[in-house]
């Protein structure tokens, strides 16, 4: 249905049928946040909402880009170096993959909330990276379509953010979560399909100085790890945390260490199905963050305790924090009870009316209207 109406808008924009359709999902981080720089595992999922990119080539050398997100349309030589705005990361994941050809036409119609933290830039970077491989008949493999958006966003938008967005959004499976360890970029996908549901709320909040706090985030778990003398500081232990001597430092990486023992905690939580214990370790995770590694923000606390009061078994921020999107996991019947909760605790906090979104583990990217 979707992909229907997604070709007929292909069809108005540019008066012909699209060769190809691909789409990807949004994804969240079930547990084990700011571990990826820290070489420590993540846990995350495939969203139900998805972007959706439609393609044509072309014969004069021209990237046509219209986006049902935004009013302008783009229209860039195939192969320009420096290209803003939007633009940058269909371009950017085109040239990355060494398919720039003689042109395409490309409408991209993206359901996955923008800056919301559910990850629209990757789903945008590998539904195009997809739908333009099989327009230009080349088959990339998974892992070469992850380097390539990853690429994107790191060479071409100028976003310096690992490759776990994009691994997430090409590899999820429904009724899955992947477990990604980039100590040896390996992930695999294990069972998740909790009792109730994954809700997510979208906190509506934007936090401008999100990228600077990133960047200072690393640099302070690079220095800890280089005066611990270890690699992969999210495997250093609780000993490490006591031989830091700066107490801002401490809490970092005793949010770094502790995050890691959760994340084991949790998968033990999923394989035995303990969906109390996976709560509460997905609360303690909120805690961390909020106190240790202060990236949360009023917009994700008030999401999160309203939705405990309301009865929700865990509840955390998900994603680089600053603003973006909660989760919480929710018992059977009690959805309704906790989506009003947080909508009547942010009125009166006094801020933006939050959005909901199902959290149902969902299947990565996909050709969907293929050549072949
Ligand atoms: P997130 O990935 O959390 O949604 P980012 O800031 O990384 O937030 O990416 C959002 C940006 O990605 C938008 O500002 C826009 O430039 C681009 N983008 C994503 N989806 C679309 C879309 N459907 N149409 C146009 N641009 C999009
Ligand atoms: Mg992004």
């Amino acid at each position: 249905m979707v992909v229907e109406t997604v070709m007929s808008s292909f069809s108005r924009a540019f008066g012909r049928d699209p060769e190809s359709v691909a789409s990807a999902p949004g994804r969240v981080n079930l547990i084990g946040e700011h571990l990826d720089y820290n070489g420590g595992r993540s846990l995350p999922i495939g969203l139900p909402v998805r972007t959706y990119v439609a393609v044509a080539p072309r014969t004069d050398g021209r990237l046509v880009l219209v986006s049902e997100q935004s009013p302008d349309r783009m229209e860039v030589a195939v192969d320009a170096p420096d290209v803003g705005g939007w633009a940058a990361y269909v371009v950017g994941v085109v040239q990355a993959l060494g398919l720039a050809g003689t042109g395409y036409d490309v409408l991209v119609d993206g359901r996955v909330p923008l800056g919301a933290g559910l990850s629209s830039s990757a789903a945008l970077e590998c539904a195009a990276g997809l739908a333009v491989a099989d327009a230009a008949g080349a088959t990339p493999s998974r892992e070469e379509l992850v380097a390539a958006a990853v690429r994107a966003e790191n060479d071409y938008v100028g976003a310096p953010t690992g490759a776990l967005d994009q691994t997430s959004v090409v590899f999820a499976r429904a009724g899955h979560a992947l477990v990604v360890d980039p100590a040896g970029g390996s992930h695999r996908l294990v069972p998740w399909e909790p009792e109730g549901q994954l809700l997510v709320i979208d906190t509506r909040a934007e936090h401008s100085h999100a990228g600077g706090e990133y960047a200072d985030r690393r640099r302070t778990c690079d220095a800890a790890a280089a005066e611990l003398g270890v690699t992969r500081l999210a495997t250093a232990g609780a000993d490490a945390v006591e031989r830091l001597l700066d107490p801002v430092v401490r809490r970092r990486v005793r949010h770094v260490v502790t995050e890691e023992v959760r994340v084991g905690q949790a998968l033990d939580a999923v394989e035995a199905r303990d969906w109390q214990g996976f709560g509460r370790l997905m609360t303690a995770s909120h805690a961390s963050l909020r106190d240790d590694y202060e990236v949360s923000c009023r917009e994700l606390d008030v999401a999160v305790e309203a939705a405990l009061d309301a009865g929700a078994l865990g509840a955390r921020m998900t994603g680089g924090g600053f603003g973006g999107s909660a989760i919480a996991l929710v018992p059977a019947g009690l959805g309704d009870t906790v989506r009003d909760a947080v909508t009547a605790a942010f009125a009166d906090a006094g801020l933006a009316e939050p959005g909901f979104l199902d959290g149902t583990a969902s299947d990565g990217a996909v050709v969907e209207v293929g050549r072949s």
